[in-house]
């Protein structure tokens, strides 16, 4: 009997050693690349040129002319002569917005088989990376993927969108060791970060947090991510460029914030303290400042209330099984399963939720500029797909489809310093345009219905957009793809 035991506990070890091996053989294996199409001269003739400025405008019957990648003229149709090497996009009943931009998604090194080709698809042509593999790491030797996806993307030799912004490092220290920081301050301003990631400890001490500020206003890096929930903002002149996450945001309009530790037991006490001239005066100076709130709510109190549901944000299963590597899936299911709660604490999560985004109305009308991001990679949220999600729970929260779309265009554009090249349709932008086949400003849901996307110039049509999401799914279910995956989380 023992000696059987032992010999189960050897053929284990021997099956899981095997397995390694095998892992780690498989994921030297290169991995395809998905190659763009080539940009070409483009009219697009009789379409709805959306504005998401304001109130929100419609242009109807222009034409949209592309030409070297940039956008060369937008106006009624037959203003001017179509170009003879253009090749005719026909715009009508068509509406164009320009294309969207996702505040917040993180990146892996698989991402040029696993992600950009679902952004662009879904007509995300912009994207802030707020992490990739290295970032995950605390490891600063790690050289980040993102200087080559760049040059890919302009040469044209990868399906990918503009990555505006990233990082490669956040910081998740309990107290700030100063040399230390200086240290790793400058390995990101060397690599020409545009701030630095935060994501401390929830209970750091406000000393501390004071000595980050001091440090990185010294070495002139600014702050973005989460907002730990021992601190006041307020308390601090100008902290922050930008803060993710409805919690951490609605946690700093909380007076009983000191007695919340994120948890779900907590929630209601949080709750009661929501409001007030606190909140109100957070908001202005938040606006004052023009630091940036990026609620992600499919990524948070959205997907908690989802998973307590036992459903996740995305819309469609189908996607997952479509589009994800197996462990990815597993994971997300074990996560989902994690959160699943019963009717009193679906309850609190639904009302958490409701005051999210009332809080994201609010910070809204009080200036404080709003993007739309969607934290994709986290359980349950899509690149590409779920930013349509987070579109609608913007709507949900109370802003115009007009506005929701401001949030993923003009705003982040402008939020980025980018906005004379992104953000709107006009004379010498870069080609980036979404073409809807219904009105996004009748319903934000429309913007789901898109016929072709124009990435940097490059055109994107139904059997392109077929192409990039088939070339995903084919991906995402390779041994080698999975196996590359799989060492990622160790190496
Ligand atoms: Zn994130």
């Amino acid at each position: 009997m023992f000696s059987l035991f032992k010999r189960l506990v050897a053929i284990s070890a021997a099956v899981i050693v095997l397995l390694f091996v095998v892992i780690n053989a498989l994921a030297f294996v290169e991995p395809d690349t998905l190659k763009a199409p080539t940009p070409k001269s483009l009219v697009i003739t009789h379409v709805n040129v959306v504005d998401p400025n304001g109130a929100g405008t419609i242009r109807s019957n222009q034409m949209i002319v592309i030409e070297a990648q940039a956008i060369r003229y937008v106006g009624d149709h037959g203003s001017v002569a179509i170009p003879t090497d253009a090749q005719v996009v026909d715009g009508s009943n068509q509406y164009a917005i320009p294309g969207l931009i996702d505040a917040h998604v993180h990146t892996l090194r698989l991402s040029p088989q696993l992600h950009f080709p679902l952004l662009i698809a879904n007509g995300v042509t912009s994207i802030r990376d707020m992490g990739d593999s290295c970032s995950w790491s605390d490891d600063l030797d790690c050289q980040p993927d993102v200087a080559l996806w760049r040059l890919q993307q302009k040469s044209g030799a990868l399906v990918a969108p503009r990555i505006l912004q990233s990082v490669s490092f956040h910081l998740e220290d309990e107290s700030i060791d100063v040399a230390m920081l200086e240290q790793r301050i400058a390995v990101v301003q060397k690599r020409a970060e545009p701030f630095l990631k935060i994501q401390l400890d929830n209970q750091i001490a406000p000393q501390e947090f004071g000595k980050l500020i001091d440090i990185s206003k010294a070495h002139n890096v600014a702050l973005a991510g989460h907002v730990p929930f021992s601190i006041d903002l307020l308390a601090f002149d100008n902290p922050m460029r930008s803060i993710e996450h409805d919690v951490h945001l609605l946690a700093q309009c909380s007076t009983t914030r000191p007695e919340f530790n994120g948890r779900n037991q907590t929630k209601p006490v949080l709750l009661q303290g929501i409001g007030g001239s606190h909140c109100a005066q957070l908001l202005a100076q938040l606006a004052k400042w023009q630091t940036v709130y990026v609620p992600t709510h499919v990524a948070a109190s959205g997907q908690d209330l989802a998973f307590a549901k036992a459903a996740f944000t995305v819309a469609d299963a189908q996607w997952m099984q479509r589009y994800l590597v197996a462990p990815q899936r597993w994971l997300w299911q074990f996560l989902q399963n994690a959160g699943r709660e019963g009717p009193a604490e679906q309850q609190v999560l639904a009302d958490f939720h409701q005051a999210a985004l009332a809080l994201t109305k609010q910070a809204q009308q009080a200036g404080v500029p709003v993007l739309a991001g969607t934290d994709a990679l986290d359980a349950g949220v899509m690149h590409g797909f779920s930013l349509h999600q987070e579109l609608q729970y913007l709507v949900a929260a109370g802003l115009s489809p007009a506005e929701a779309l401001y949030a993923a265009t003009l705003a982040p554009a402008k939020a980025f310093g980018v906005s004379s090249t992104l953000g709107s349709i006009a004379s010498g932008k870069h080609a980036d345009i979404v073409l809807l086949s219904a009105n996004p400003l009748l319903d934000i849901r429309n913007t789901e219905k898109i016929s072709a996307v124009i990435a940097d110039g490059r055109l994107y049509d139904k059997a392109e957009r077929e192409q990039a999401l088939h070339y995903v799914e084919q991906q995402a279910h390779q041994f080698t793809v999975m196996a590359r995956f799989l060492r990622g989380l160790w190496y």
